[in-house]
C-alpha cells in the first residue's frame, strides 16, 4: 500500500555560464560566472513507501527502491546521487516523487546535471525540513556528481547554481570557498552559441591539461598554479608545453581579477577584452579550443555590439559566449548562427541570457 502526501512542493535551479576563468579550478585559482535565467524545476511531494518515482519530461520515468541506491548510468543518478548525500547526511526520507522540467539545453555545456542536482536538493530541503547552507548543499551536491554519477567536476557548477543573483554575476574563489556576486552592466547581455559539434573527449585530453597544470606547479615549487606569476615563469626554463599551460592559468586568473574591477567600474568593454583575450590563450596556451569555436569567436568578435567572446567550459567542443550590448543581442546572436551555418552547414540556436537568480535567491531554501 502506497500512498502519496497531498502536499507538491516545487524547487528551481538554473543553470550557469562560465564567463572567465578557464580551467582555473584545479588549480585553485578564481572563476567569474553567471546563473542564467534557464534552469530546471522541480515538483514534488513526500510518499511513505520507499519507493522514489522520478519524471522528467526529457527523459521519462525512473524509479528506486530505498535505502540502497545504486547509480544506473541513467540520468536518475543525478537525483538519486543527491538523495544518497542527504541519506548520508542522517536525513530521514521515507520516499518522494518528483516531477522535473527544464528550460535549459542538456548536455551543452550550461551545467544543467548541476541545476538538476541542486533542484533536487532545494526540493529536498522543503520536503524534509533538513537545513543547510548554500555552500554545504553545494558542496553535496558536488560530492553526488562525484562520487554517484562519477563526473570530475569542480564546484563552480553547484555554487553558482545556488548564490547566482539576477542581474549579477558570481565570483567564486576556488581555494578558499569565498563566494560574492558583482553587478553585472546594465546594457550587457550574454549569447551563448553551441558549436554543435563534439569532440571525441576521452577525459584524455582534460587529464593531460590537469598533468601539466600540476608538473608546471611542482617544477615552480609551489601548491597550485594561483601562486603563480608571469614573473615567476620567466624566471624559469620549463618546456615550452608546460610553460604554456601555465601561462594559460597565470592569464586567466589575472584576466578574472581585472574582470572583478571592470564589474566594479560597469565595464562591460574591458569584460569583453578580457573574454576574448582568454579565448586567444585558450586556442594558443592551452589548446582546448576547435576549429569551430575559433570561427564563431572570429564571427562574434566583427559584429558591431560584441565587446568579446569565448570558448566557456572545459573546451573541446560545446559553446562561445559572447558579452554584447542588451539592446541588439537577438540580432547578433542570429547573426552569428546565420554566419556559422553558412560557413560550416551546423544549425545552431542561439541562447540570449542575462544572470538570473540562483536557488538559494529563488526559493530562500528556508533559510
Ligand atoms: P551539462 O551539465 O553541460 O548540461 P552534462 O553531461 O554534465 O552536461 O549533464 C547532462 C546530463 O544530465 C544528461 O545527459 C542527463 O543525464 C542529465 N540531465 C540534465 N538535465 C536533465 C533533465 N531536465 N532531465 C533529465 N536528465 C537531465
Ligand atoms: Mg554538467
Amino acid at each position: 500500500m502506497c500512498y502519496t502526501v497531498e502536499m507538491t512542493l516545487r524547487a528551481f535551479a538554473p543553470g550557469r555560464v562560465e564567463i572567465l576563468g578557464n580551467h582555473t579550478d584545479y588549480n585553485e585559482g578564481v572563476v567569474l560566472s553567471a546563473a542564467l535565467d534557464l534552469g530546471t524545476t522541480a515538483h514534488g511531494a513526500m510518499r511513505d513507501d520507499q519507493k522514489i518515482i522520478l519524471r522528467s519530461e526529457k527523459t521519462g520515468e525512473a524509479t528506486a527502491n530505498l535505502p540502497s541506491l545504486q547509480p544506473s548510468g541513467e540520468w536518475s543518478d543525478y537525483p538519486l546521487g543527491v538523495v544518497k548525500m542527504f541519506l548520508e547526511a542522517g536525513v530521514k526520507i521515507p520516499g518522494f516523487e518528483a516531477d522535473f522540467s527544464s528550460t535549459l539545453p542538456v548536455g551543452a555545456g550550461l551545467s544543467s546535471s548541476a541545476a538538476l542536482e541542486v533542484a533536487t536538493g532545494a526540493l529536498l530541503m522543503k520536503l524534509t525540513g533538513f537545513s543547510s547552507t548554500p555552500m554545504d548543499l553545494a558542496k553535496l551536491c558536488r560530492r553526488a556528481e562525484n562520487e554517484f554519477v562519477g563526473v570530475n567536476c569542480g564546484l563552480l557548477d553547484q555554487a553558482t547554481s545556488l548564490f547566482g543573483e539576477a542581474e549579477h554575476a558570481v565570483f567564486l574563489d576556488c581555494r578558499t570557498e569565498a563566494i560574492g556576486t558583482l553587478p553585472f552592466p546594465e546594457s550587457a547581455a550574454l549569447v551563448i552559441v553551441n558549436s554543435e559539434v563534439k569532440h571525441a573527449l576521452t577525459g584524455g585530453e582534460y587529464n593531460e591539461r590537469r598533468d601539466s597544470c600540476f608538473e608546471a606547479a611542482r617544477r615552480l615549487g609551489i601548491p597550485a598554479l594561483r601562486d603563480a606569476t608571469f614573473a615567476d615563469l620567466s624566471r624559469m626554463e620549463l618546456p615550452d608545453l608546460i610553460h604554456r599551460r601555465a601561462a594559460h592559468i597565470i592569464g586567466e586568473n589575472d584576466r578574472v581579477f581585472q574582470a572583478r574591477e571592470a564589474l566594479q567600474a560597469g565595464d562591460p568593454a574591458t569584460l569583453g577584452k578580457l573574454m576574448t583575450s582568454s579565448h586567444a590563450s585558450s586556442r594558443i596556451n592551452f589548446e582546448n579550443s576547435t576549429p569551430e569555436l575559433d570561427l564563431l569567436v572570429k564571427i562574434a568578435t566583427a559584429i558591431p555590439g560584441v565587446w568579446g567572446a569565448r570558448l566557456t567550459g572545459g573546451g573541446f567542443g560545446g559553446a562561445i559566449v559572447a558579452l554584447t550590448e542588451r539592446e541588439y543581442a537577438l540580432q547578433i546572436g542570429a547573426e552569428i548562427s546565420r554566419h556559422y551555418h553558412a560557413r560550416t552547414g551546423h544549425q545552431t540556436i542561439p541562447l540570449i541570457c542575462r544572470p538570473g537568480d540562483g536557488a538559494w535567491h529563488a526559493n530562500t531554501l528556508g533559510i
